[in-house]
């Protein structure tokens, strides 16, 4: 028995636990979530933030969003699981535990690993029921990314989703296999997937345009009144996202370091590129420049890495290129 089959309506928030097995004092865990069935049909949506549990912007994004939506109307159910990787969080970690990545284990095993069982009940308590879904991350190993989705745009129903979407960059990925967002997808749960900023940060202005992300996906899916994303945006002056038309980038490539040394970035993410132009040089100890980066490609720089020390092949600079419009279109 899933969330979503909770009967109690009304326009505000139940705050829950999700009991799961034990740690090892043998106190269960305990994964907060939030819930609302609006009372009025609709479609039924989780958003879920730290499966990887250093990346918590998501986790803030959340509560914004519930603050947001406390006491206002709405069509069908919304679900926020705030943390649900709540063993890799306590220890300030991406991973669990044992050193495996719960986003490799959907949708789970009843009696499998601690992982594998953490996997299946989010799947069943959350997932199973959900008609769409929405996965909240933020970049790993000294990568931060400008706030995008990724979602699997050769699914219809993430066209249709994504065709209701402008001032949004989106990026064509269907993710890898034991990911949520690839699971899902495959038990035709559309899926889209939220980057913003870096790990272990609570970062304002990223937390604010994530927020904008959320609410244009449930306003996107009619479940929230697109004068609440109006609302919103007159308060969050500072979460401005690219004027873009709905439309997404088919593919996305990395720029490496080709030499080892200190990388001075040149450019960020958030800026569109020009095939050939300078996106960063290498230095060595003593400022020297041993190497300039250049954009293969024209592009929208999606992401980019934080750390100065850089050796050959580290990942510079995340380009999303080859840009598709999804306005009028049919379906492919
Ligand atoms: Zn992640």
């Amino acid at each position: 028995m899933g969330v979503f089959t909770a009967t109690l309506t009304g326009n505000q928030w139940q705050r829950r636990f999700l009991s799961f097995e034990e740690d090892a004092s043998a106190r269960p865990w305990q994964i907060p979530y939030l819930y609302r069935n609006g009372g009025q049909p609709g479609k039924k949506v989780t958003c879920i933030a730290a499966i990887h549990g250093d990346e918590l912007n998501g986790v803030r994004m959340l509560h914004e969003l519930a603050a947001v939506l406390e006491g206002a109307p709405l069509r069908g159910s919304l679900c926020l699981v705030p943390v649900a990787n709540l063993m890799g969080y306590a220890n300030h970690s991406r991973y669990l535990p044992d050193r495996r990545d719960l986003n490799r284990m959907f949708p789970g095993l009843r009696d499998g690993s601690e992982g594998a069982r953490l996997a299946y009940h989010l799947w069943q308590q959350f997932i199973a029921e959900s008609d769409y879904v929405i996965d909240v991350h933020s970049g790993s190993y000294n990568r931060w990314n400008f706030p995008h989705l990724r979602g699997n745009m050769k699914e219809n129903a993430m066209r249709a989703w994504a065709a209701k979407l402008s001032g949004v960059i989106v990026l064509n990925s269907s993710g890898v296999a034991g990911s949520l967002r690839k699971e899902a997808g495959k038990a035709g749960k559309p899926v889209f997937l939220i980057e913003a900023g870096e790990t272990g940060r609570f970062e304002k202005k990223i937390v604010m345009q994530g927020l904008v992300l959320l609410l244009k996906l449930l306003a996107a899916l009619d479940l929230i009144d697109a004068h609440l994303l109006e609302e919103a945006r007159a308060f969050l002056t500072t979460a401005v996202l690219p004027e873009t038309p709905p439309g997404y980038y088919r593919k996305a490539v990395w720029q490496r370091a080709t030499q080892s040394g200190l990388f001075i970035p040149n450019a960020a993410p958030g800026e569109h590129v020009r095939a050939g132009q300078l996106l960063g040089t290498i230095t060595d100890l003593f400022g020297h420049k041993r190497a300039e980066i250049f954009s293969e490609t024209d592009g929208f720089i999606l992401g980019m890495h934080l750390h100065p020390q850089v050796v050959p092949g580290r990942a510079l600079f995340h380009i999303a290129y080859d840009f598709r419009e999804l306005q009028g279109e049919g379906t492919e």
